[in-house]
């Protein structure tokens, strides 16, 4: 099989570079060149763990190509994915433009039967537009070539993208045609061979399944988020609170973490999508309205811990930022949690040093040098009036208290994602905050 996939950031890049994996003949496109120069000298765009050295092999086997031509590349594939950015509108709608354009270019170039799939995250409707696009360019030039569209979200996770991608807990695809349907089902084949489901409905319900299941998932930490709220108001721990309602199989214990807030390119987005969709038909989603205003006043429940704990008093004080990435794993830093928090600081007067593993040249873009960033995480605490843990970053998890407690001019501890203990740190003579538990000592 030949495939085009055309977009290469997190999601074409990592599609592309998997399926090359398995065998399959892929060119990746992008309109950006330097994105494109840079792949084909190894060097790639995004950190994800393990990406570098999948790309390079494939490349070396001659299965994986970059271009910026998507007018040669679409010519003789079998599947053409849309893997661009859907950013979202003024009003908070996806933005379709990028989508759109690529399929009125797969129209005016395409040669031969193609399926052409939504890769993006795109509201229910939109392959219908994609149809309309392609259809228009190959009407203004005069050609007849079949081709079926089809919707195939993804759900893989920054940071763990590639395991997700090779071993899906589902593959969801919406088709219209039995020959899209077989096509698709030939391309999955390598990833189904261990039982990984691919489940097939018609075209809407796929493009919902990926809004519904991104809402979902920024439910669940809102809600957890509201809880541990409240929990610090009626002295309860909300980390034994988790552990108490994660232990009933109906509610489990993945994605109860209550933490700053979520971030990243899709929750934000796709919520605020989703909720605007709705509107426009003339329905409210009520749980979701409320996911999102929890989210925005959680992302400065830290801030106003720290503002408490100096009696509002800010100006001239240092604070050590640890982690700017939305999460751990990743360098991106779309609507991170971080930069809501270090511009709260900055706005009273206080300086920032931060540091995190793999995001600064990402926080460069939003943060400049309006902040200093420190070469490991010990650095940053150096003469620090307290420290403010915001991405759970695995070397984060248990640092010398001792050398912290040295480092820093006050022992304060603020931690965002409760990966500490915080009768340890009482013992040590730190004044620790956490989330949803009252520890202030
Ligand atoms: P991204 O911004 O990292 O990458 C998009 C790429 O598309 C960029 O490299 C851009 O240069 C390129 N592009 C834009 N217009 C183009 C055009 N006309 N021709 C060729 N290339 C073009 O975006 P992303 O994070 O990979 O997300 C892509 C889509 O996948 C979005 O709809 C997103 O919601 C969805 N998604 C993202 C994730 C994630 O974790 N990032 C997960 C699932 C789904």
């Amino acid at each position: 099989m030949k495939i085009a996939v055309v977009g290469t950031g997190y999601v074409g890049l990592v599609t592309g570079t998997c399926f090359a994996e398995v065998g399959i003949d892929v060119t990746c496109i992008d309109i950006d060149e330097k994105k494109i120069t840079n792949l084909r000298n190894g060097i790639l765009p995004i950190y994800e763990p393990g990406l570098e050295e999948m790309v390079a092999r494939n490349v070396k086997q001659g299965r994986l190509h970059f271009s910026t031509s998507l007018a040669e590349s679409i010519k003789g594939a079998d599947v053409a994915f849309i893997a661009v950015g859907t950013p979202p509108g003024e009003d908070g709608s996806a933005d379709l433009k990028y989508v759109l354009a690529v399929a009125r270019g797969m129209g005016e170039n395409m040669d031969n039967y193609t399926v052409i799939v939504t890769k993006s995250t795109v509201p229910v409707g939109t392959a219908a537009k994609v149809r309309a696009e392609v259809e228009g360019a190959l009407a203004k030039r005069g050609a007849s070539i079949d081709f079926d569209v089809a919707s195939n979200p993804e759900f893989l996770k920054e940071g763990a993208a590639i395991d997700d991608f090779l071993k899906p807990d589902r593959i969801v695809v919406g088709v219209a045609s039995e020959r899209a349907e077989e096509v698709m089902r030939r391309l999955y084949k390598p990833f189904l061979l261990n039982g990984h489901p691919i489940i097939f409905m018609d075209i809407p319900s796929a493009e919902m399944t990926k809004y519904a299941a991104n809402s979902m998932l920024a439910t669940k930490i809102s809600f957890m988020n509201d809880i541990a709220n409240l929990c610090e108001i009626m002295g309860a721990d909300v980390n034994k609170v988790r552990q108490g309602i994660g232990s009933d199989a109906r509610i489990g214990t993945k994605f109860i973490y209550p933490g700053i807030g979520y971030g990243g390119s899709c929750f934000p987005k796709d919520v605020k999508a989703l909720i605007k969709t709705a509107q426009e038909n003339g329905y409210q989603m009520q749980v979701l309205q409320a996911v999102e205003g929890v989210n925005e006043a959680q992302k400065e429940v830290l801030f106003s811990k720290v503002k408490k704990h100096f009696g509002g008093e800010l100006a001239g004080k240092k604070f050590a930022i640890w982690g700017l990435s939305f999460k751990p794993k990743t360098d991106d830093m779309r609507e991170a949690p971080s930069l809501v928090i270090i511009e709260k600081l900055l706005a009273e007067g206080a300086t920032v040093s931060a540091y995190d593993p793999v995001a600064v040249a990402e926080a460069k873009h939003s943060l400049g040098d309006r902040i200093t960033y420190a070469k490991d995480q010990f650095e940053a605490l150096v003469d620090a009036d307290a420290l403010l843990v915001v991405t759970e970053w695995p070397e984060f998890r248990s640092p010398s208290f001792e050398v912290v407690g040295r480092l820093l001019k006050q022992k304060a501890i603020f931690d965002g994602r409760n990966i500490y203990d915080a009768a340890e740190l009482k013992e040590l003579g730190f004044t620790y905050h956490c989330i949803g538990v009252k520890t202030d000592h």
